[in-house]
């Protein structure tokens, strides 16, 4: 899972110039178009949000195959100069600047579209009781300015809804924060803190996100900031990502969903595919057979008290028994919560994600993460791509 190397960026492409030079002034709303020139939006007063996002929030028509809305508001910064790290995986990556200006580019298989964040705010707080939404997270990137927008945009926010109405998490930017900025989002109202690993081990996160794609994370503070989120925003209330399907071992993925677990914590779990642009866009997407066992044991820990210690594995790192009853893991497969997107909870239920963003790491035809409660037919799939027949 090797990524391709970045090519070489002219200097009159770098840092968003184009956008900044063009300087077209923001008109409301900007659906990504590339025939257009792309207008110089900026946090804290602009925000992109996910294409579901927008839908459900009457900004963009559209329909979601077999779901009616998300019930996670995703907002992300937004900069000409857009994110400056390089990760390999990732459609908003530092190395697109010469194909495509930031608020352009696909991110997770969709277009995130650009809207004045006194508009978001302003549509929600008009009755934040009847709400679509269980949750609104801000996805910082990694840009100067990012630690003090995203305060921005968190008091925005809180000024107008109630945060227990709906609460708000923080995917943070490590590289750039310290122990302050997570205690000042933590007092100004933030519920959850999770920090995008993404990687499960420092080897891949160095190939994909660090040294390896000129990329300025390091495993290390990465790993800094998650420590102080758990000591801030205590138990139950931070948690990490982990994309798997990168090069990791099924043992390596379930090894670090154990650790956060025993700090006190969540893993956010996503099945790796090939963003269109992005370095790895070459690669094959996560096997099923091999993500639905991952998804699987992440589940059996995170919430059924399962150890991956008591589970076994073969000569591959490959789960050969997940170390429960089978009734139970019969039980649990046809549940079908394991297999369903995760992220922070909603409403509903604690295993139960307001994260429900559909298709972002699948397309619909072969679903990774189900934004929905998978039926007796999808059971039926899951089985099959879990190799376990129903006794
Ligand atoms: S820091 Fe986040 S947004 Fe930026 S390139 Fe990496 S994964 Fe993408």
């Amino acid at each position: 899972m090797q990524p391709r190397e970045p090519a070489r960026i002219p200097i009159e492409l770098k840092n968003g110039a184009r956008v900044k030079s063009n300087n077209v002034e923001p008109q409301g709303v900007y659906l990504p178009n590339y025939n257009v020139l792309t207008p110089a939006m900026r946090s804290p007063e602009y925000v992109q949000m996910s294409t579901a996002a927008a839908i459900t929030l009457g900004i963009m028509k559209g329909r979601m195959y077999r779901c009616e809305c998300t019930r996670c508001l995703n907002l992300l910064l937004t900069y000409p100069e857009g994110c400056r790290a390089n990760c390999a995986y990732c459609g908003l990556a530092r190395h697109r600047e010469a194909e495509r200006d930031y608020a352009d580019r696909n991110f997770i298989r969709v277009d995130w579209p650009a809207v004045p964040t006194e508009q978001v705010v302003d549509t929600v707080a008009r009755d934040a009781a009847a709400s679509p939404f269980h949750r609104m997270c801000i996805s910082m990137i990694t840009h100067p300015r990012s630690d003090e927008d995203t305060v921005s945009v968190l008091k925005a926010w809180t000024a107008r809804i109630d945060p227990s109405a709906i609460p708000v998490s923080i995917l943070s930017n490590p590289t750039t924060m310290t122990r302050e900025d997570v205690k000042r989002l933590r007092d100004l109202g933030a519920d959850i803190f999770t920090v995008a690993l993404d990687a499960a081990t420092s080897e891949i996160f160095d190939r994909t996100r660090g040294k390896g794609v000129q990329s300025p994370h390091s495993w290390s503070k990465y790993w800094e900031i998650l420590m102080h989120a758990r000591e801030i925003f205590g138990p139950q209330k931070f948690g990490a990502h982990i994309i798997v399907g990168m090069g990791e071992t099924e043992h390596d993925a379930l090894a670090l969903v154990q650790k956060l677990v025993d700090l006190g914590g969540h893993s956010h779990m996503f099945c790796f595919f090939p963003e269109k642009g992005s370095l790895m866009d070459h690669l094959p997407a996560t096997p099923r057979d091999q993500w639905r066992r991952v998804q699987l044991g992440r589940y059996l820990i995170d919430y059924r008290g399962a150890r991956v210690e008591g589970m076994k594995f073969d000569g591959e790192g490959r789960v050969a028994d997940f170390g429960v009853p089978q009734s139970e893991l019969d039980a649990v497969i046809d549940a079908g919560t394991a297999f369903r997107t995760s992220g922070c909870p909603g409403k509903f239920a604690e295993d139960v994600s307001a994260c429900d963003r559909p298709y972002g790491d699948s397309p619909p035809s072969n679903v990774a993460s189900y934004p929905f409660q998978p039926n007796k037919r999808d059971i039926g799939k899951i089985r099959r791509q879990l190799r376990i027949v129903p006794r």
